[in-house]
């Protein structure tokens, strides 16, 4: 997926979310509709696209482990929105560059990404469910 459909993809989720969860504030989810666009494709600055750390949720459950407000719970969904949209190409067996990249030393295969993906966005979910 790209900037735009990530983009797009982040900002319909998160109304959704506003709209069911009453302690959820428009302010809150600016950032991580932002961040969860920009942050996991920054790796392309590394040349390392689709870097095992940017497309995981392992730094945000630090980063909401030690500031534990809505904004950072939501910071999480918002990369698991994001690894969702990169989970499709690897349905359709793109492979690739679609894969997950272990600092430019090896790529996953298309399923292993898969499994990655999946257990990230499946973490993810259920961390939410459990804390809001
Ligand atoms: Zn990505």
């Amino acid at each position: 997926m790209n900037f735009k459909g990530h983009f797009i993809t982040e900002i319909i989720i998160m109304l959704i979310l506003w709209g069911i969860f009453e302690q959820i504030t428009v302010s809150m989810i600016i950032y991580p509709i932002f961040f969860g666009t920009l942050i996991p494709d920054a790796d392309l600055r590394f040349k390392s696209h689709r870097n095992i750390i940017f497309h995981s949720i392992i730094p945000n459950i630090i980063i909401w482990y030690y500031i534990p407000i809505m904004e950072n719970l939501l910071f999480i969904i918002s990369i698991v929105i994001h690894l969702v949209g990169d989970l499709l190409p690897m349905i359709k067996k793109r492979g690739g560059y679609a894969c997950i990249d272990l600092f430019n030393l090896a790529r996953l295969n298309t399923k292993w990404s898969a499994v990655w993906l999946g257990v990230n966005i499946i973490t993810g979910i259920s961390l939410f469910i459990m804390v809001i």
